[in-house]
C-alpha cells in the first residue's frame, strides 16, 4: 500500500491500533492495555449489537478466566454441557458430554447472546485501559517504511475524519477482512462452501434440567440445523445449507423460506410446535475462506480477519479469542524485544493455522454418510471417542495428547470408506456438486 503523505495535523498516536471490537479485537486490546501499551480500538458499530455465533466451546472458559470476565459471562450464559446429534438416517439421538473428553477439567461451555457477550468483552478492554471508539469505521491504512508503523484513517458516524499513527496494527475486522481485501490475500475455500439462514424463536421445546442448554445439530437432506437455547428463553435456530439450496428460495420471503426449510426436518419441526419467530430472519453466505498470510510488517490478522470455514463445530469465537491471546504475546514481543520478533511471528503463524486445519478435516466430512455413522455410533477404542470430544470441546492446541487417537479415528474413517467404495464415490460426487458456487447470497440480509 502506498504511504499516505498527507498527515493531518491532529493525528493521534498509539502503540497498537485494533480494527474491530468483536471477540478477537476486544480480547487483544484488553491484554495489550493491561501490559502497559497505548491501545486504541476502533469499532464501526455500537455495542450492544446483534452478531451471529452464539455457542461457545469449553476451551473458551480458561480464556474468559484469564481475561477476568468469567463471572460476567456466567451471569448471561446458558450452561452447555453436551452436543447432541440427530440424524434422520438413525433411530436414536447421540449425546456427547464434554465431561467425557480427554481433559476432564472443561466439562461445560455457555450459549450466549452475542450482543451481551461482545459488550462484556469490549467494556473489559476499556476497563483495562484501552481507548475504545465506537461508531467509527476504519477506511484506510498505509504502512510506513521500516519500523515506522502505520497511518490509519477512520470516519465517524457523523462524517468526521480521524487519523492515528500506530506502531502496530491488529486487524480484527471479522468477515469484513479489512487488510486481507486490501492486500488481496483472501482466498475462497475451494474445498468447502455453505450458506446459512437463521432467526431466534420463543417457546421452543427444550430438554429438561441440565440438558436444557445443550446444542443440537439436526442433519437433513440439504445440510444441517443448529439449535442453540439462550438464557433469555429464546432459541437460536439456523439452517446451514449447500448454496444450491438457498438459490431455490427464488423470491420467496425469507421468513417463509426458513419455515419451509424447517419443515424438511421433522425432528426439529416437532421441537418448534407452538413456537414463534421473534427476530427478523437473516441469510449469509460466501463465508468459507482463508488468507494466504497471517501477518506482515507491523500487522497481524486475528480471528475471522484471517480465516473462517464453517459454523458446525462452534469454533469461531474460541479461535478468535485464542488468536488474540497469541497475537497479544506476539505484539508485546515485537514492540518490546524486537530481536525476538521473528521467532514470535513464526509461533503466531503456526498457531493461527492449527484451528482451521484441525476443524476443517471434520467440517469437510460432516455430511458424509461414513462420518455420520461414526458420530452416531462412537466407540472409545484407542480413546477415539475422548479425542473426538476434545475436538468438539475446542481442545485442539496441542496441550492434550489427542494426536494418536485422532489419527486412529481418521484411519478408521478411511478404512470404512474403502470398504464401502461405491457409497464413498457417490458421496464424493455429491459433495463436489454441492459445494459449487451458485452466487446464492453475498452476505445478504433481508
Ligand atoms: C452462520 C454462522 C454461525 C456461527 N455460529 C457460531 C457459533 O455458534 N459459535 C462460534 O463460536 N462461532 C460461530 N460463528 C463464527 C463467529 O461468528 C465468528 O467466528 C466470530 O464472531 C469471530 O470473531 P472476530 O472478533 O474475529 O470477528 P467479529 O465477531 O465479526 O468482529 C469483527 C468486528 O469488527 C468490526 N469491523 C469490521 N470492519 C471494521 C472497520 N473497517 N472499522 C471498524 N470496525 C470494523 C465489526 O463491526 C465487528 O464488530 C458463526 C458464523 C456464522 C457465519
Amino acid at each position: 500500500m502506498k504511504p499516505n503523505v498527507d498527515t493531518p495535523s491532529d493525528m493521534r498516536e498509539c502503540d497498537v491500533l485494533v480494527i474491530g471490537g468483536g471477540p478477537a479485537g476486544s480480547t487483544a486490546a484488553a491484554l495489550l492495555a493491561e501490559r502497559g501499551h497505548r491501545v486504541t480500538l476502533i469499532e464501526k458499530d455500537r455495542h450492544p449489537r446483534f452478531h451471529i455465533g452464539e455457542s461457545l466451546l469449553p476451551a473458551n472458559l480458561p480464556l474468559l478466566e484469564k481475561l477476568g470476565v468469567a463471572d460476567e459471562v456466567k451471569a448471561i450464559g446458558m450452561e452447555k454441557w453436551a452436543a447432541e446429534f440427530v440424524s434422520p438416517w438413525h433411530d436414536h439421538k447421540q449425546v456427547f458430554h464434554f465431561a467425557d473428553a480427554w481433559d476432564k477439567s472443561m466439562p461445560h461451555a455457555y450459549q450466549v447472546q452475542r450482543a451481551e457477550f461482545d459488550e462484556i468483552l469490549i467494556r473489559n478492554a476499556r476497563r483495562k485501559g484501552a481507548e475504545v471508539i465506537e461508531g467509527c469505521r476504519v477506511h484506510d491504512v498505509a504502512f510506513l517504511p521500516g519500523d515506522e508503523g502505520a497511518l490509519i484513517h477512520a470516519r465517524t458516524e457523523d462524517g468526521a475524519d480521524q487519523s492515528w499513527r500506530a506502531r502496530f496494527v491488529l486487524d480484527a475486522s471479522g468477515r469484513d477482512t479489512f487488510l486481507a481485501n486490501r492486500f488481496k490475500v483472501k482466498q475462497r475455500n475451494e474445498k468447502h462452501n455453505s450458506t446459512a439462514i437463521f432467526a431466534h424463536f420463543a417457546n421452543v421445546q427444550r430438554n429438561e434440567g441440565k440438558a436444557a442448554g445443550n446444542i443440537t445439530i439436526f442433519w437433513f437432506d440439504h445440510g444441517w440445523f443448529w439449535f442453540i437455547p439462550l438464557a433469555n428463553g429464546n432459541t437460536s435456530i439456523g439452517a446451514v445449507t449447500w448454496p444450491y439450496y438457498l438459490k431455490t428460495r427464488n423470491k420467496k420471503p425469507l421468513t417463509e423460506f426458513l419455515m419451509d426449510t424447517i419443515a424438511l426436518c421433522p425432528a426439529l419441526q416437532e421441537r418448534l410446535k407452538g413456537a414463534q419467530m421473534v427476530t427478523e430472519p437473516e441469510a449469509t453466505g460466501n463465508y468459507s475462506y482463508t488468507c494466504t498470510q497471517t501477518h506482515g510488517r507491523n500487522y497481524l490478522l486475528l480471528g475471522d480477519a484471517y480465516a473462517f470455514i464453517d459454523p458446525v463445530f462452534s469454533s469461531g469465537v474460541m479461535l478468535a479469542m485464542q488468536s488474540a491471546f497469541v497475537g497479544a504475546d506476539t505484539v508485546d514481543c515485537c514492540l518490546r524485544r524486537p530481536g525476538e520478533a521473528a521467532a514470535a511471528l513464526k509461533r503466531f503463524d503456526r498457531s493461527m493455522r492449527v484451528g482451521p486445519k484441525q476443524f476443517s478435516w471434520f467440517i469437510y466430512r460432516i455430511t458424509n454418510p461414513t462420518m455420520r455413522n461414526l458420530f452416531m455410533g462412537p466407540r472409545n477404542l484407542l480413546r477415539m471417542q475422548e479425542a473426538l470430544l476434545s475436538v468438539l470441546a475446542g481442545d485442539v492446541f496441542g496441550k492434550t495428547p489427542i494426536g494418536p487417537s485422532l489419527l486412529a479415528f481418521k484411519g478408521l474413517y478411511y478404512g470404512i470408506s474403502l470398504l464401502n467404495f461405491k457409497r464413498t464415490l457417490m458421496a464424493w460426487r455429491d459433495r463436489k456438486n454441492n459445494i459449487r458456487s451458485v452466487d446464492a447470497v453475498g452476505g445478504m440480509t433481508n
